[in-house]
């Protein structure tokens, strides 16, 4: 009996394999998987296994959070949107968008591909006042690759100035669009510093994404 994906696909002779899936079809529990050596996609027929449905969950959660600190004579880029009429923006490498950045946190999070340092590293001259929104799209390319499709975003804006309010329409349709996913499927929530710690004194812009993911090849 085989106890979890990963040993059946080397049993199967599909070592490496990366991505799964599962369905049970006539009383059998099929794992789907994708071989980088083989470069194909593979059914692999088992009898039913625990340890298989639990390995091979078809969707997948992820959480992302960022800081940066308010600094002047930078726009203030939120959500992949220009915050208009405020003196000040955010300190960073790239454009500091904070909320891309835990957006972008949150779908690595959820795939199992690390954090965004690592795929963007702020030592690399290529990132250096990079658009985030282009960060973003790249991961999302990744999760295509690996047949990963957003189901939902909920995400929170920590802010005492400017008050973000106003903007979260805005903000919502940039992000749906980004995600390519129909507006219902985001939400954008607000809060204040309440005047207190880094936030509420103005000195720094927070932000928290959660994402669901769900594994959906293209064809069985
Ligand atoms: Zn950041």
């Amino acid at each position: 009996m085989t106890e979890n994906v990963a040993e059946a696909a080397e049993t199967a002779d599909l070592p490496g394999s990366r991505s799964f899936g599962f369905r049970v079809l006539r009383g059998r529990f099929l794992v789907y998987a994708v071989s980088p050596a083989k470069g194909a996609r593979h059914w692999l027929q088992y009898a039913a296994c625990s340890g298989c449905v639990m390995s091979a969950v078809t969707l997948r959660i992820g959480e992302g959070h960022d800081t940066h600190r308010t600094i002047g004579g930078r726009p203030l880029v939120i959500g992949g949107v220009v915050i208009t009429g405020v003196p000040f923006g955010l300190d960073g490498h790239s454009d500091a968008d904070v909320l891309l950045h835990a957006v972008t946190d949150a779908l690595l999070g959820a795939a199992g591909l690390g954090d965004i340092g690592e795929w963007f590293p702020n030592t690399d001259e290529r990132w250096r006042g990079a658009d985030s929104a282009v960060l973003l799209k790249a991961v999302l390319r990744e999760l295509e690759q690996q047949s990963l499709h957003v189901v939902n975003l909920d995400c929170t804006v920590h802010a005492e100035k400017p008050r973000m309010g106003p903007w979260k329409p805005l903000i919502r349709q940039r992000l749906a669009d980004l995600l390519q996913v129909d507006l219902q499927r985001v939400n954008v929530k607000a809060k204040s510093g309440e005047a207190v710690g880094p936030v509420g004194r103005g000195e720094a812009i927070s932000a928290a994404a959660v994402v669901l993911l769900q594994y959906r090849p293209a064809a069985d």
